[in-house]
C-alpha cells in the first residue's frame, strides 16, 4: 500500500503536471468509486485545479469550489490517462481536462475499496479526513507521547491506526519500530520519554528516506523497491547488527523485526490473535 512518502511525492508530480488545468468532467467508471452524493462532482466542471496535495494517505485535488479526496487503499493509482478508452482496465474514475488530458483512478485486484469523496468547504472538517489523526511526521515528543498514553495497544498497530496518527502503513510501521529499536509488540502505554523521542526521530528519518527515494522517480514505486531494513527483508541479515530478520505473519500483513535490535533477542509469537481470525 502506498504510504505517506509515496502519496506525497505523487501529489507533487501531479501538481507540477496538472495545476491550473481546467476540469471538463469528472466521471465515475465503477459504481463503488464515488463515495459522496452531495455536493455533485459536476460542481468542479469549468474550474481550474488549484493544487494537488496530500493528507495522511489521501490525495487531494482541490478545484476551489470542491475538493476531490482520493483514497488509493491497497492497489489504487491515479495515473495520466493516455488512452482515455471507454472501459479502461481497472478504471474507477476519470477527470478529463479542457486541454484534452485526463487523470484515471485505477484499482488493481478485486477489493474495490479505493474511492473518491467530493467535499465543499474545508476538507479537514469532513469525512474522510475529519476522522484522521494528525500526520505522523508533524508530531513532536509531547504530541506523540500524549497519543501513546491515550491509546494502550501494541506499537505496530498504533502506528498503522489512521484515526490516531495518519500516513504510516504496514511498511513504515515495521521500519519505524526497527529504527527506534522497539518491539512491534511493545505496549504503547509503557513507553518512556526516551522511547517516545526515538519514535519521533525514527518517523522523521523513515518518512524522509522514503520521500527522497520517491521524489527521484517518474512514477510511484512498487512496494518491493522501497528503501528499508526489515520490510520485505525477512530471512536476510539485519543491516545494523547482522541478526536474521524475523516475522510474525498475519493474513493481510507481516510484522518484520530484528530480534537483536528490537526485542532483546526474543522471538515473537502472536499468541493473542489467531491469524485465521484477523
Ligand atoms: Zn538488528
Amino acid at each position: 500500500m502506498p504510504e505517506l512518502p509515496e502519496i506525497q511525492a505523487h501529489a507533487e508530480r501531479l501538481d507540477v503536471a496538472f495545476a491550473d488545468a481546467s476540469l471538463e468532467q469528472f466521471t465515475p467508471l465503477a459504481f463503488t468509486a464515488l463515495k459522496t452524493a452531495a455536493p455533485p462532482a459536476d460542481a468542479a466542471n469549468g474550474h481550474q485545479l488549484v493544487f494537488v496535495g496530500r493528507r495522511g494517505k489521501h490525495l487531494l485535488l482541490d478545484f476551489g469550489v470542491v475538493t476531490f479526496v482520493v483514497h488509493l487503499m491497497q492497489g489504487g493509482r491515479v495515473l495520466v490517462d493516455e488512452k482515455q478508452s471507454a472501459k479502461p482496465r481497472n478504471g474507477q474514475a476519470r477527470w478529463r481536462f479542457s486541454d484534452g488530458r485526463a487523470l484515471l483512478l485505477t484499482e488493481a485486484g478485486t477489493e474495490r475499496k479505493a474511492g473518491v469523496w467530493v467535499v465543499a468547504g474545508d476538507p479537514e472538517e469532513q469525512t474522510p479526513l475529519a476522522e484522521l489523526g494528525p500526520d505522523a511526521d508533524t508530531l513532536d515528543a509531547d504530541g506523540l507521547g500524549a497519543l501513546l498514553a491515550e491509546h494502550p495497544m501494541r506499537l505496530h498497530g498504533f502506528l498503522r491506526e489512521q484515526r490516531i496518527l495518519a500516513g504510516l502503513g504496514r511498511r513504515l510501521a515495521n521500519e519505524v519500530c526497527h529504527r527506534a529499536q522497539l518491539s512491534p509488540f511493545a505496549n504503547t502505554a509503557k513507553l518512556d520519554r526516551d522511547d517516545t523521542k526515538s519514535l519521533v526521530e525514527a518517523i522523521q528519518v523513515c518518512v524522509n528516506e522514503g520521500l527522497a527515494f520517491e521524489r527521484g522517480l517518474a512514477q510511484m514505486s512498487s512496494s518491493a523497491d522501497r528503501p528499508g531494513h526489515v520490510h520485505h527483508r525477512v530471512g536476510e541479515p539485519c543491516a545494523v547488527c547482522g541478526d536474521e530478520i524475523r516475522s510474525v505473519e498475519y493474513v493481510r500483513y507481516t510484522v518484520a523485526y530484528c530480534p537483536t535490535c528490537q526485542t532483546g533477542g526474543k522471538i515473537l509469537a502472536d499468541n493473542t490473535t489467531s491469524k485465521f481470525l484477523k
